[in-house]
């Protein structure tokens, strides 16, 4: 999911030109291989972890510096030492770039000027680092609290997080890819394509720039933003990490959202329980549908991967980490908000311990589907739950700010973004089935 004022170059990176260039490649590929070229694309598009700094929490690094922004302690005092100084500047640089928010190296006074002075110079060379925070392009806010900002990465891209307080909570949506592969029918991202993976201190940085930019320490984060979080796991779970023991947030707070691609719950599981010594953050999996001619229809690289074999594989998930699962369901009007729907729905989540959230679409400028109205939102609600299913309503929230995921990136960037040849190819095949 995700957000941008001003014209916003698109950046035109050797990574994205990759990933494009595999997924173009692929036309004659099946549905399930596609999906494999189009997680290959995602990998090949991220850098690889090439010094020893980055590599020792396996974070890649972009590729004119090595930004400190996603290191712990240890490596920071590390990297310290490394370069000559006491263990004890790695702990200050520490508290500057996680508790204070430095954006730069120079601002971080406590350092001898000599050291920062060296640092500067660097510029340019391999051994150049930063603190790889992500300049502010653009930011809006909504009449209800809910701010949206558009951060530039260094390759010239750009990418949307959105902060949405609600009493004494502050959710960040963050994104896990610039653009995102997957297509879906009724999402602004979707119709821009892929661009590339975020790198892990691109998915800490819309953290800090929320907490910059709202002046409040964020409480939970929901992966929600652009991108399908499990074709980029590896920085997800760095990134979850890195909150977690950085910035002190909790696991329990945060959730990450999937529309499901094969064969990859299993290995979230597994890799969460590996790298995070336990799962406790919730995973959302987007339904939209309770079929699957609906569903693939709606999101099209869903042809490759059936409604029943994702939720078998969220059993699988919740058998290896004993939590429950939750799913999203984007009521869209005439479309998929109908009671037979909501019955049809309980059907399939029959004997699932789960809760279902629904949303309320957010219609896209030139796009057909509409927003449900409040009588079909209610009587879907109480199909669900007169079935004994867990439910609940989100409140829109930013509506007159471009709330929903790619809405403020497209329309600062200039819609309808042709769609690259990510996201065509992924869809090449699938029946052409338009909703409505
Ligand atoms: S809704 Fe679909 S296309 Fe949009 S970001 Fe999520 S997975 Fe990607």
């Amino acid at each position: 999911m995700e957000a941008a004022g001003t014209t916003v170059a698109a950046g035109t990176t050797e990574a994205a030109l990759a990933c494009d260039s595999v997924l173009s490649a692929a036309p004659a590929l099946s549905p399930e291989a596609r999906f494999e070229a189009a997680a290959h694309a995602a990998t090949a598009a991220t850098p690889s972890p090439e010094s020893p700094l980055t590599a020792a929490r396996g974070l890649p690094h972009p590729a004119s510096t090595t930004p400190l922004l996603g290191l712990g302690q240890a490596q920071l005092q590390q990297w310290a030492q490394d370069q000559g100084q006491p263990a004890f500047r790695g702990r200050q640089l520490h508290d500057w770039i996680y508790a204070k928010g430095a954006r730069s190296l120079e601002a971080i006074t406590v350092l001898p000027k000599t050291w920062r002075a060296s640092l500067s110079a660097s510029a340019g060379s391999d051994q150049a680092v930063s603190i790889g925070r992500l300049p502010l392009l653009h930011r809006s806010d909504a009449r209800d609290g809910t701010t949206k900002l558009l951060l530039g990465t260094a390759d010239g891209l750009s990418l949307e997080t959105v902060g949405i307080p609600s009493g004494d909570r502050l959710t960040v949506c963050v994104s896990s890819q610039v653009g995102c592969p997957m297509a879906c029918r009724f999402c602004a991202t979707g119709k821009g394509g892929l661009q590339r993976s975020l790198l892990v201190h691109e998915i800490v940085d819309q953290v800090l720039s929320i907490r910059e930019a709202m002046d409040r320490r964020p409480s939970h984060v929901v992966f929600m933003g652009m991108g399908e979080p499990l074709l980029n796991i590896e920085a997800v779970l760095a990134a979850i990490d890195c909150l977690c023991s950085d910035l002190g947030m909790a696991q329990r707070q945060m959730t990450v959202s999937t529309v499901g691609v094969p064969k990859t719950l299993p290995t979230l599981a597994e890799r969460a329980l590996e790298r995070l010594g336990r799962a406790q953050f919730t995973l959302a999996v987007s339904l939209h549908a309770p079929d699957q001619r609906l569903r693939q229809e709606l999101i099209p690289t869903a042809s490759a991967y059936p409604l029943d074999a994702l939720l078998e594989d969220c059993r699988h998930y919740v058998a290896i980490t004993g939590r429950r699962v939750s799913f999203e369901y984007i009521l869209l009007g005439g479309v998929n908000d109908h009671p037979r729907q909501a019955e049809a729905l309980a059907k399939k989540l029959r004997g699932f311990q789960s809760h279902v959230n629904l949303i309320a679409y957010n219609p896209i400028d030139e796009e057909d589907f509409q927003r449900p109205s409040a009588e079909a939102i209610e009587s879907f609600r109480r199909t669900l739950l007169d079935r004994h299913v867990a439910v609940s309503v989100r409140a829109s929230r930013g509506l007159d700010q471009d709330a929903a995921c790619g809405q403020l990136r497209r329309r600062l960037q200039g819609a309808p973004n042709p769609a690259p040849a990510a996201a065509k190819a992924i869809a090449q095949g699938l029946p052409d089935t338009a909703p409505g």
